[in-house]
């Protein structure tokens, strides 16, 4: 697929440290998951290069903060306007290496844009503050400068929008940034630098250090370690995110982590049912089910119960499953092995405890040797399964009887996750109530889509801290500075 790239120099094969692509003296490889196919090697970086990068961005930080902020907005919007000139290729390469269809991509590239094209102009709106005085001799006032050299850690589900939702706000900000790609996608976040070079941005500002899974904990431990990084931006598993918490602490370093979600989606007596279906469909199946805000439980009260599932079952029967360079194909497949083995085993646990199959239910084999799975629901869920638990990260839509509005709410917060959550209700009253007891840092109200680049994203408890996006996202990457002037 990839030799029909409309610009062939995009496919970037070795890494980029302070504006050179280094081959490394490894390399890995990376597969097509709908074929198995190897797609290119890719330079496998190491701690060395790691701390090659961290020294180029530091070197290359006081140039960049003191450029004028309208200075880096225009070559963010150059970025911004470059990716979208682009779009088709980007999109080709993110089917190739991650699986979801072509429809999908076009839109994660739109998407992944539009925080460049955000951050392009809240770059020219980091103000500071002058406070009242508390004694006539002195004069108050807020700086906001640039927090220093940042690092990002970012997954496969989304190779682009989870890359520019960090970078674009840092560089807006007045930092560079050092992102090491997940191992399974770093076509694309190469390629994203290629631009951001051809829109003007000097070298050092941003490096892209691809790694396999091995090098990528090493590379971890020398970002985390080092003194000279002064944030880590993380999206991925909680389980890692604990990890590099963990590693961040002697360094006292900021952090913004984006981790695992278990997301309810609630379906009220009151709802308009045929919404509901769209909504849950939307929520449940996009990207295969692989997104950390994808619907993971679906909570439909009594009186609209059978109603509800019978629509949604033979709404998701219709989906369909394949290559996702192929004509009308709705769900690519799942990105690796061990994600079709967590949707097995889900649903072998769910039927062993009583879970009724409506549809889907098994392993697409005969679509190839991809990691297809058809998208399944199963009704009569509870608590006890694993896929109340856990997030599948996968094409299966548990479905939980509840009887009243109390009940929905315990059981949709009885998670340690606080990403997203969803609900239909035609009640303004119950819209109130159930939005402010959610513990979630996202409620999505009679719609089942709900990210864009100028809300802020995030989550409570243990599906992380800070928010990205939105004119909060750059606060991450900017630090405040009181001062005190005496004397006047
Ligand atoms: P997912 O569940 O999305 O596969 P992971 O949390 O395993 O996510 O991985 C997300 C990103 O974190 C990837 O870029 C991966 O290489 C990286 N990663 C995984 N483990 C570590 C680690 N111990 N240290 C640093 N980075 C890691």
């Amino acid at each position: 697929p990839l030799s029909l790239l409309r610009d062939p120099t995009l496919l970037k094969t070795d890494a980029l440290i302070d504006g050179r692509w280094v081959p490394g003296s490894q390399r890995f490889d990376v597969f097509d998951p709908a074929t198995g196919a190897k797609l290119a090697d890719v330079a496998n970086l190491g701690p060395a290069e790691a701390q090659q990068a961290i020294a180029a961005a530091e070197a290359a930080w006081p140039a960049w903060r003191n450029q004028s902020a309208k200075q880096r907005s225009q070559i963010l919007r150059r970025w911004f306007e470059l990716l979208l000139a682009h779009q088709e290729d980007l999109a080709r390469l993110m089917t190739a290496e991650q699986g979801k269809p072509l429809a999908e991509t076009r839109g994660e590239v739109a998407y992944g844009a539009s925080f460049v094209e955000w951050y392009a102009e809240e770059a020219k709106r980091v103000n500071g503050e002058t406070l009242p005085q508390f004694d006539q001799n002195r004069r108050l006032l807020v700086l906001k400068q640039p927090i220093g050299v940042c690092a990002a850690i970012t997954p496969w589900n989304f190779p682009l929008a989870m890359i520019t939702r960090k970078v674009a706000p840092a560089l807006a900000a007045g930092c560079p940034v050092i992102v090491k790609p997940a191992e399974l996608t770093p076509l694309t976040a190469l390629a994203a630098a290629e631009l951001a070079l051809r829109a003007g941005l000097p070298p050092g500002v941003l490096n892209v250090l691809s790694a396999d899974s091995a090098q990528s904990i090493a590379i971890g431990q020398v970002l985390c370690a080092s003194d000279a990084v002064r944030h880590l931006s993380f999206t991925g598993s909680t389980e890692v995110g604990r990890i590099l918490m963990a590693q961040c602490a002697p360094t006292v370093k900021k952090l913004a982590l984006e981790l695992g979600g278990n997301a309810p989606f609630i379906v009220f007596d009151d709802a308009d049912l045929e919404s509901a279906v769209e909504g849950a469909l939307a929520s449940k199946y996009r990207n295969a089910g692989q997104t950390c805000v994808c619907a993971n439980r679906l909570y439909v009260q009594a009186g609209v119960y059978e109603a509800f599932l019978q629509k949604f079952a033979a709404k998701v029967g219709t989906l369909q499953v394949g290559n996702g360079f192929a004509e009308g194909i709705s769900i690519g497949p799942l990105i690796e092995p061990a994600a079709l083995d967590k949707v097995q085993r889900h649903l072998d646990d769910a039927i062993a405890q009583g879970a009724r199959l409506l549809t889907g239910g098994q392993r697409l084999s005969a679509l190839g040797s991809g990691q297809f799975f058809a998208p399944t629901v199963l009704a009569d869920c509870h608590a006890a399964m694993l896929c109340a638990r856990e997030e599948t990260f996968g094409p299966l839509a548990p479905v939980f009887k509840f009887h009243t509005e109390a009940d929905a709410i315990a059981a949709a917060n009885a998670t340690e996750f606080g990403l997203a959550s969803y609900f239909y209700s035609r009640d303004v009253g119950r819209i109130w109530r159930v939005s402010e007891a959610l513990e979630y840092g996202m409620v999505g109200v009679n719609v089942g889509i709900l990210a864009t680049e100028h809300v802020p994203f995030g989550g409570v408890k243990q599906s992380g801290l800070g928010r990205e996006g939105s004119h909060h996202g750059i606060d991450e990457y900017l630090e405040l500075k009181y001062v005190c002037v005496g004397d006047v």
